[in-house]
């Protein structure tokens, strides 16, 4: 599961509304940075405009004679003409105390016939679009920047906001126009106030967007974490939450009122094989299910602690029972909870469980401490096995420690090719001849010299390390067989045992197709051996993986055959083809009557089934006379031969070094 991957889910969506609206706003606040300033350019164009307009009419009236002589005038003249001093006098009058710096006078041609920039007067302006416009009647006007003094009477700055505007003045008459007046108004004094005020604005603005964004960042943040610390299947709050509750329940503890605290951890077993066999989709479920379950044992808290496990926060103020008592209790409530399977997409599939616990009194051990010891206990119940439960005591983690010291070991061990494969030669139970072998691991320890798999086998299941390893036996094994197909027997072959634990690996038959592909193995040279407790545990999916095995032509057989669970009608579903009676029946049946018959009713059964027999741990002449005498096909065990490495095998089997003369069935 990965956890990593939530956060993330809703981090982006939420950046990018966050994105959106800030970007609305911001679009916003520049509208609104525009209009203000265009509201105050169109009123300053209106004024001009006005004042203009008023020039017009108090003016044109004085001077229309003369400027109608103006326009009969040719051009070049019009400066000569009398009437324009007086004219000058009064304009200059008229605005004084007004923004206005320039004023120019057109005649109906388009001629300056006065500007209070003397030297253009007389200039012709008829190509003048807006000259023109306003000679049709419009009057109009534009914001302008500043501009030298031969534009611009006084004006010799461009930084300057000008304001030009032109009016038509027609005093009471219809139809052409008799002049048009210019003005220039000096707006920069307005313009640098609405600027100021502008940038005041979006600087305002942009700060608090920049808070906003900030604060919406942090919130954000807030959210994200809470969401991490929460657990994505479950919906329930994580470790830190878990720890965060008891420091603060031991915080507010008074001194002398009794309390009792602890964890109560509970590992869902099984889950990755869920998961290998149904898929993510159901083994979610099963945690969120368990969830559900888990959360109506007790008003106090309810975590989820990552991978298989919840803790639950024990609080108890009354302190009566023990704490053996309290935790058996509290444990049974929860197994009991989890005795019907769950449902999950039309499966059902039964949670194991295992608990650990750990008490302690009001603060005397933090809820670290505490959660440390309670995951120690776990550990030891899943050692146990499905169901157990156990409350924690000093010491225990010794044993743990332990293990982990083998568990490094055993890391070591994989690493520096320590591990070996040693082979069981099986023969005919009729021939005695030679048919096959089985593979079994070694230790070869630096110090403790050869270990046997029984000391190790456990601990590389319960880390997984077994995936890991069980490939390399089965790489060995097929490389080996290929060898000896050549050199001793061309219809030899190899059974390989695979674990439960390595069904639960996803990859298993690419894996095993890969390897008899590297080694070139025929596939019906192979026979993979399970156990009945693999197949009792899950024994849909184990049909499954079986009948993939067998399509690709590997044969199957069933280890330890008459000691595990399954039932015998389940035997008739399952895709098999060899049957391997258990050590036990065998030694036992030449002297234990119903051992011998159960050995019997094996194989029977088997006969039934057309099934191939094997009987293991054919240790005498006696247990040789019984299995054959049985119906069993082949035989293995000390009587043959112990497990032998490639030395000793080939020492004993290669037919030049024959020295047993053994012969060898062709
Ligand atoms: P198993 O699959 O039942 O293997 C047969 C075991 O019986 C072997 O023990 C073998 O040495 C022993 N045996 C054979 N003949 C006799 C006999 O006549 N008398 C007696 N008393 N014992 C006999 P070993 O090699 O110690 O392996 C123990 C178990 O470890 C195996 O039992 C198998 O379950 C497991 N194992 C061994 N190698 C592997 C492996 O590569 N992968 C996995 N998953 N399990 C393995
Ligand atoms: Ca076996
Ligand atoms: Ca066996």
């Amino acid at each position: 599961m990965d956890l990593k991957s939530i956060p993330t889910r809703y981090q982006t969506p939420a950046a990018a509304m966050f994105a959106l609206l800030l970007g609305a706003a911001w679009l916003t606040a520049w509208g609104w940075k525009q209009r203000a300033t265009d509201v105050v350019i169109e009123r300053e164009l209106q004024r001009s405009i006005a004042v203009a307009t008023s020039l017009s009419n108090v003016l044109l009236p004085r001077y229309l004679d003369d400027v109608r002589r103006a326009t009969r005038t040719p051009a070049a003249a019009v400066g000569k003409l009398d009437f324009l001093k007086a004219l000058g006098e009064d304009v200059t009058r008229q605005v004084r105390g007004q923004r206005m710096i320039k004023v120019k006078i057109y005649d109906p041609r388009g001629v300056v016939v006065y500007s209070t920039d003397e030297r253009e007067i007389g200039g012709d302006q008829i190509g003048n679009q807006a000259v023109q416009n306003a000679l049709v009647g419009e009057a109009h006007a534009k914001l302008v920047r500043g501009s030298n003094s031969g534009e611009v009477v006084d004006v010799d700055d461009y930084s300057r906001d000008l304001v030009q505007a032109f009016v038509p003045a027609n005093p009471g008459t219809t139809g052409k126009q008799d002049a048009v007046f210019e003005v220039y108004a000096d707006v920069s004094a307005v313009m640098a106030d609405v600027r100021q005020d502008a940038h005041t604005v979006w600087a305002v603005a942009n700060l608090a967007g920049l808070t906003v964004f900030g604060v919406a960042l942090m919130i954000l943040r807030r959210a994200e974490e809470a969401q991490r610390r929460k657990d994505a299947v479950t919906g329930l709050p994580g470790r830190e939450d878990a720890i965060k509750a008891m420091t603060e329940l031991q915080k507010n503890h008074g001194a002398g009122e009794p309390l009792r605290v602890g964890w109560l951890i509970v590992g869902v077993q099984r889950l990755r094989q869920v998961s290998a066999a149904y898929g993510h989709r159901v083994a979610d479920e099963v945690l969120r299910q368990a969830g559900i379950r888990l959360s109506g044992v007790r008003d106090a808290g309810l975590f989820r602690l990552g991978g298989e496990a919840f803790a639950l926060l024990v609080v108890d103020r009354e302190t009566t029972e023990g704490d053996e008592q309290l935790a058996e209790r509290l444990a049974r409530t929860v197994i009991e909870r989890f005795e019907s399977p769950i449902e999950s997409d039309g499966h059902f599939i039964i949670a194991d469980l295992a608990v650990g616990i750990a008490l302690g009194r009001g603060r005397m051990v933090g809820p670290d401490e505490l959660m440390n010891r309670a995951e120690v206990s776990l550990t030891e119940a899943k050692r146990q096995g499905t169901g157990h439960w156990l409350l924690y005591v000093a010491g225990l983690e010794q044993g743990v420690r332990e293990r982990l010291q083998s568990l490094r070991g055993l890391r070591e061990a994989l690493e520096h090719k320590q591990f070996q494969v040693y082979y069981q030669p099986l023969v005919g139970a009729k021939t005695r001849d030679l048919v096959g072998c089985e593979a079994l691991l070694r230790w070869k320890h630096p110090v403790k010299g050869i270990v046997l798999p029984d000391a190790f086998i456990p601990l590389l299941e319960e880390t997984g390390l077994i995936v890991e390893v069980g490939m390399f036996v089965l790489r060995e094994a097929c490389r080996q067989a290929v060898v000896w197909r050549k050199e001793i027997h061309a219809a030899f072959a190899v059974s390989v045992n695979l674990s439960a634990r390595q069904f639960a690996d996803p990859d298993l038959l690419k894996r095993v197709r890969q390897i008899l592909d590297e080694t070139r193995l025929p596939a019906d040279a192979l026979i993979v051996e399970v156990t009945e407790t693999f197949l009792a545990l899950e024994p849909d999916y184990a049909a499954s993986v079986l009948a993939e095995l067998r399509k690709m032509g590997i044969a199957v057989a069933i280890d330890d055959f008459g000691v595990g669970y399954s039932s015998l009608s389940s035997l008739r579903r399952l895709p098999v083809d060899i049957l391997k009676i258990d050590r036990s029946f065998v030694s036992q049946a030449p002297h234990d009557p119903v051992d011998a018959s159960i050995a019997q009713a094996i194989a029977a059964l088997a006969r039934g089934l057309r099934l191939t027999l094997v009987a293991e741990g054919v240790e005498t002449e006696a247990h040789a006379e019984f299995t054959r005498g049985i119906g069993c096909d082949k035989l293995q065990g000390f009587l043959f031969a112990r497990p032998l490495d490639v030395k000793s095998f080939e020492a004993a089997y290669r037919p030049a070094q024959d020295v047993l003369s053994r012969s060898i069935s062709a």
